[in-house]
C-alpha cells in the first residue's frame, strides 16, 4: 500500500481544479484596522489592506475588549486548566453565559469552543433525543450544521435554499407523530441573503417542528443590541436554539447557542463536543464578555458598517463590477471559475496589496466561484475607490469583462 502516493493523488486532485488552499501569512496592526502586513514576499513583510476578515466591526483590535483580556489574563493566567466539569468553569464564562442568554432572550445559554463545535455537538445530540427525528436542513446551511446532522443519524430531508413553499412540502409529507427540526440561517454568509425567519417559524407551529437559528453571521452586526436578525426582525421568542459565534463580529473565539433551560440543561449533560474538552481560556471569555456588552450598548460599529457595505455595493456596481445582489454587509463579486478566482486574489495581494480569499468549492457551488468583500466602519471611501479601480483593471487585464 503507498499510503503517500494516495495523499498526494489526494493534493493533485485538488491543483488540477483550481482549488489548493494557499493561506496567506498575515499580522493585523492593532488599532489601524483593516491595515496588516504580509509575509508571503522575499522581502519582508509588505503592508496590505484586509478586505475579507469576519472581525466585522473590528472588535478583535478595541480597547474595551483587549484591556479585559489583560486584566483576565493577569488575575487569573491563560488557560481554564480544566473542562466545564472538571475546574473548567470560571466565573467568566457563567457571566457571559447570562450576559448571551439575556442578548437573545432566552432562559439558558451555552458556551463551546467555536461555533463549528456548537453546531456539531447541539445538532448531533438533539437528534440523539429525539427518537425518530427528521432534520429538515436549508440546503446551503453550514458544514458545522451538516456534520452535526450527519452525527446525529437522523433522517434528513433537505430543503432548497430559503425556499418555504418546498419546506413545507416536505414537512407535510413526514409523518405527523415524528419530533421535527428545522435547521437554518440568519444571514447567508456567502451570498449574504437573509431567511424568512417569522415564516420558517410559522411552518414550525404549523406542522409542530422545533427551529435551530444559526446567527454566526448576525449576532453583533443585527438588532439594536446584536442579537442578530432574529432581534431585528422580533421573533427571537419563536425559536427553539440560536447559535451564535464569538469569534467574528464579536473579535474573539467560541461558540454557544441560547435556549431554554431545560435543553442547554440537556445539551450540557449529553454533548461531548461540550463535556469531554477543556473550556476556553477565561481571557478569551473576559474579551468575548467585553465585546458583547459593548455591542449591546453601542450601535455606531454596526451602522459604520451597513453605510461601508452600502457604499462598496454601489462603487462596484458602478465600475460595472459582478456585485451579486445581497441585502447585507456581505458584499460577493461572481467570478464563476475558481482558477480566474484565484488569479484575480493573487494580482490584488501581489500587485495591489490588496487581501481578499477567493471563495472556492466546498464553500460555495461549482461555477459560483467568488470574491467575497466585507467592508467594516474602518474601510474608507479612498480604500474603496482604489479597491473598485484595481478590480477594473484585473477584470480587464483577464477579459472578464461580458461584451456589452
Ligand atoms: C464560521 C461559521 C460557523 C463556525 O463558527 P466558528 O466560531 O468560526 O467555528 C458556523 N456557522 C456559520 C454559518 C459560519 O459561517
Amino acid at each position: 500500500m503507498d499510503y503517500q502516493r494516495i495523499f498526494a493523488q489526494a493534493i493533485d486532485r485538488l491543483h488540477a481544479e483550481g482549488r489548493y488552499r494557499v493561506f496567506i501569512d498575515i499580522l493585523r496592526n492593532k488599532g489601524a484596522f483593516p491595515n496588516a502586513r504580509c509575509f508571503a514576499g522575499h522581502n519582508g513583510p509588505k503592508p496590505i489592506t484586509v478586505w475579507c476578515s469576519n472581525d466585522y466591526l473590528a472588535m478583535g483590535q478595541h480597547p474595551s475588549v483587549i484591556a479585559a483580556m489583560e486584566e483576565a489574563l493577569h488575575d487569573v493566567g491563560a488557560g481554564s486548566g480544566g473542562t466545564r466539569n472538571i475546574g473548567g468553569n470560571t466565573h467568566y464564562h457563567v457571566d457571559l453565559e447570562a450576559e448571551l442568554a439575556d442578548l437573545h432572550g432566552k432562559e439558558a445559554a451555552l458556551l463551546f469552543t467555536s461555533g463549528y463545535i456548537s453546531n456539531e455537538a447541539t445538532l448531533s445530540t438533539l437528534g440523539k433525543l429525539l427518537p425518530g427525528c427528521v432534520i429538515f436542513s436549508d440546503e446551503l446551511n453550514h458544514a458545522s450544521m451538516i456534520a452535526g446532522i450527519r452525527t446525529s443519524g437522523c433522517e434528513k430531508q433537505i430543503f432548497r435554499h430559503n425556499d418555504l413553499a418546498h419546506l413545507e412540502e416536505l414537512l407535510a409529507a413526514a409523518d405527523p407523530d415524528v419530533p421535527k427540526l428545522i435547521a437554518f440561517e440568519s444571514v447567508y454568509s456567502m451570498d449574504g441573503d437573509v431567511a424568512p425567519i417569522a415564516d420558517i417559524c410559522d411552518l414550525a407551529d404549523k406542522y409542530n417542528a422545533i427551529t435551530y437559528l444559526d446567527e454566526v453571521h448576525a449576532v453583533g452586526m443585527y438588532g439594536a443590541r446584536g442579537g442578530g436578525i432574529s432581534e431585528r426582525d422580533a421573533v427571537a421568542h419563536r425559536l427553539t436554539i440560536i447559535e451564535g459565534t464569538l469569534g467574528k463580529a464579536f473579535g474573539v473565539m467560541g461558540g454557544y447557542i441560547a435556549a431554554d433551560r431545560n435543553i442547554v440543561d440537556v445539551i450540557r449533560s449529553y454533548a461531548p463536543g461540550f463535556i469531554f474538552t477543556t473550556s476556553l481560556s477565561p481571557v478569551l471569555v473576559a474579551g468575548a464578555l467585553a465585546s458583547v456588552r459593548h455591542l449591546k450598548a453601542s450601535s455606531a460599529e454596526r451602522e459604520g458598517q451597513q453605510a461601508a457595505a452600502a457604499q462598496l455595493k454601489t462603487i462596484f456596481a458602478d465600475a460595472g463590477l459582478p456585485v451579486m445582489a445581497s441585502t447585507t454587509h456581505i458584499v460577493p463579486l461572481m467570478v464563476g471559475d475558481p482558477v480566474k478566482a484565484k488569479k484575480i486574489s493573487d494580482i490584488l495581494l501581489a500587485e495591489y496589496g490588496v487581501y481578499v480569499q477567493p471563495i472556492n468549492y466546498p464553500t460555495v457551488p461549482r461555477g459560483t466561484e467568488r470574491l467575497r468583500f466585507t467592508p467594516g466602519p474602518s474601510h474608507d471611501t479612498a480604500m474603496m475607490r482604489e479597491l473598485a479601480e484595481a478590480l477594473v483593471e484585473i477584470w480587464d487585464r483577464l477579459e472578464l469583462r461580458v461584451a456589452a
